[in-house]
């Protein structure tokens, strides 16, 4: 999608510090981290938000997660544990709107709401 910030980091367009890359997947750190560890997962192509996966997304979806799984191993923070946040729309509060995935780590998390 043009003018998508995350479309134009999938593509190279725009510099980023990549963390893990397939066909359909990418993954990079925050450029404001909110913890040690902040990393961004996103699918390649445009999604606008968690509100609109379809059907055919879900295998997709579903290799998001094991990708994350692999990233924190690599990375070291499997053990210790992590945090996985998706914000979805206004109410909550996001911001780029391109299906992303925050992998918070590296430290106690704070601010528990569920
Ligand atoms: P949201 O608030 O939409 O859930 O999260 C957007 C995230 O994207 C924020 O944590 C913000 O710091 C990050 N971000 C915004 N612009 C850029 C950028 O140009 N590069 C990287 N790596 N992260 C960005
Ligand atoms: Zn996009």
């Amino acid at each position: 999608m043009e003018d998508c910030l995350f479309c134009k980091i999938s593509k190279g367009e725009i510099p980023s510090n990549k963390v893990y890359e397939d066909e359909e997947i990418m993954a990079f750190y925050d450029i404001n981290p909110a913890a040690p560890i902040h990393i961004l997962v996103i699918p390649k192509r445009h999604i606008t938000s968690l509100a609109e996966i379809e059907k055919k997304d879900e295998v997709l979806i579903g290799k998001i997660y094991s990708v994350i799984n692999q990233i924190a191993e690599e990375k070291g923070f499997k053990q210790e544990g992590f945090r996985v946040i998706v914000n979805c729309g206004k109410n909550g509060g996001q911001e780029v709107m391109h299906l992303h995935f925050h992998v918070l780590a590296g430290t106690k998390l704070g601010e528990k709401i569920v």
